[in-house]
């Protein structure tokens, strides 16, 4: 008989978690107005809200975290960063930042002017955000397929080179450069091919634009490459990275993604004119070019997190568990994105509930009853998180409603995935009975998600 699959890890620290009963929950979203970020961690049972920073640091992480070094400036900590990054990626040059949204703030102060475009797959909500901020425009070039959850194809994070082509053709001088997201969150945690990352590197080539990888789950994309693209099966997860970051200027980082840290990120580039320009920015907003807003100590976890972050057992453990959970679900016949992304298993609200009005926000509602249901906080990925054109003020409606169930890294069993997936065939099997989504009563002007107050309709 061959031997099941088992975690490449056990557990040597645990933290007791809570259950509740319906009533109390019925309360706690009421009070937090149905938006699930505004909930005390404590009122959850099973939190797949992200798995950003919300990872299981190893044995060796925490060591490195004795002896990480305080120093203001020069820290061997700021080196152990150094030598990882350009180990496993490849830049020569980094500046390290408090999170992913950080280093974009400071790369895009350097280089995005008002009126600028960005093309990419689309955009993460920060990096939208930023984008906007400064007063220019993400344009998605994502392929037609990652919008069809139906599809099973193998690089859904895929740039549609015709897209591409077409915006540089017509924008040349208004791109300052190219961003490929990488896995490619919005689109559903899906992979972007080797072959793709070359034909962009070419396209940008031919016009003399710069490319940005936004990485913060390279080394899923880099498993998935291997396990899908052919020529790729016999390379090693570090060779294939080393593949995919030739093909980029420069990276931003969200380190509580891959490298498996609680907070951090960074900034890598090939330019050293770059590195400078980008230092003014970083020591205005995150801190000496030596530490930008991270203790000595994380930078040594960081550093260590990218190494395991980038292990094949490790990988196939952690995306093995999101494809458990999506396999379940879709065995109880449940819409979900296809092919299961990497870090999370995405529902298609709007096969869900197709009866509820995209008005009503159905993703939004799904979550709320989930959380109702079992005490599971999922996150909205549709129209709340999608927010208003910055210039007519309407509302966005997104192609995809979803609802995200993000796993975090090395911290459930198969047990909680279990629950999460019986809670949501509950609630499949009364669907019909779901009437009522919600309006909204208070939202911020930019990046709403996080703060917006919902009621029922
Ligand atoms: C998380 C994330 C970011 C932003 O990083 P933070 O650490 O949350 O600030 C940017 N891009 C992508 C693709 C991400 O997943």
């Amino acid at each position: 008989m061959e031997l099941p699959f088992a975690e490449s890890y056990k557990i040597k620290m645990v933290e007791p978690i809570r259950k509740s009963s319906r009533q109390e929950r019925e309360t706690w979203i009421r009070e937090a107005g149905y938006n699930l970020f505004r909930l005390k961690s404590t009122q959850v049972f099973i939190d797949l809200l992200t798995d950003s920073g919300t990872g299981a640091m190893s044995d060796k992480q925490w060591s490195e975290m004795m002896i990480g070094d305080e120093s203001y400036a020069g820290a061997t900590s700021y080196f152990k960063m150094k030598n990882a990054i350009l180990d496993i990626l490849g830049f020569e040059y980094f500046l390290p930042t408090h999170q992913g949204r950080a280093a974009e703030n400071v790369l895009f102060s350097v280089l995005i002017k008002e009126g600028d475009i960005i093309p990419g797959n689309s955009h993460f909500d920060t990096t939208k955000g930023h984008i906007e901020f400064r007063r220019a425009q993400a344009i998605d070039c994502t392929i037609d397929e990652a919008f069809d959850t139906t599809l099973d194809h193998p690089f859904k994070g895929n740039i549609d080179l015709g897209k591409l082509e077409a915006v540089l053709n017509e924008h040349s001088d208004e791109i300052p450069f190219i961003i490929v997201t990488v896995t490619c969150n919005s689109s559903g945690g899906q992979p972007v091919s080797l072959e793709n990352l070359k034909m962009v590197r070419q396209i940008a080539d031919k016009y003399g634009k710069l490319v940005l990888f936004d990485s913060a789950r390279f080394a899923e994309n880099a498993y998935f490459i291997k396990m899908r693209e052919k020529g790729c099966e016999d390379k090693s997860i570090r060779t294939i990275v080393r593949e995919m970051f030739e093909n980029a200027d420069m990276m931003t980082m969200s380190a509580k993604k891959d490298a498996i840290v609680n907070m951090g990120g960074f900034i890598a580039m090939r330019s050293k004119e770059l590195h400078t320009k980008a230092s003014v920015f970083n020591i205005m907003f995150e801190g000496y070019i030596t530490y930008g807003g991270m203790s000595g100590r994380d930078m040594n976890a960081l550093a260590q997190g990218l190494y395991e972050g980038s292990e094949f057992e490790y990988l196939e453990t952690r995306i093995r568990q999101v494809e458990y959970l999506g396999k379940k679900l879709m065995d109880f016949g449940i819409p979900v994105q296809q092919p299961i992304g990497g870090h999370a298993v995405f529902l298609d609200a709007k096969r869900f509930l197709p009866h509820l009005p995209k008005e009503e926000f159905q993703a939004q509602t799904l979550a709320v009853e989930l959380y109702l249901e079992a005490g599971v906080r999922g996150v909205e990925i549709g129209a709340l998180l999608a927010d208003r054109d910055p210039i007519t003020r309407k509302n966005r409606y997104p192609a995809l409603e979803l609802m995200r169930l993000a796993i975090p890294r090395r911290v459930y069993t198969n047990n909680h995935m279990d629950v999460v997936a019986v809670a949501l065939k509950n609630i499949y099997d009364r669907r019909d009975a779901i009437r009522r989504g919600f309006k909204i009563i208070y939202e911020a002007p930019i990046m709403r998600h996080f703060t917006v107050a919902l009621d029922l309709v």
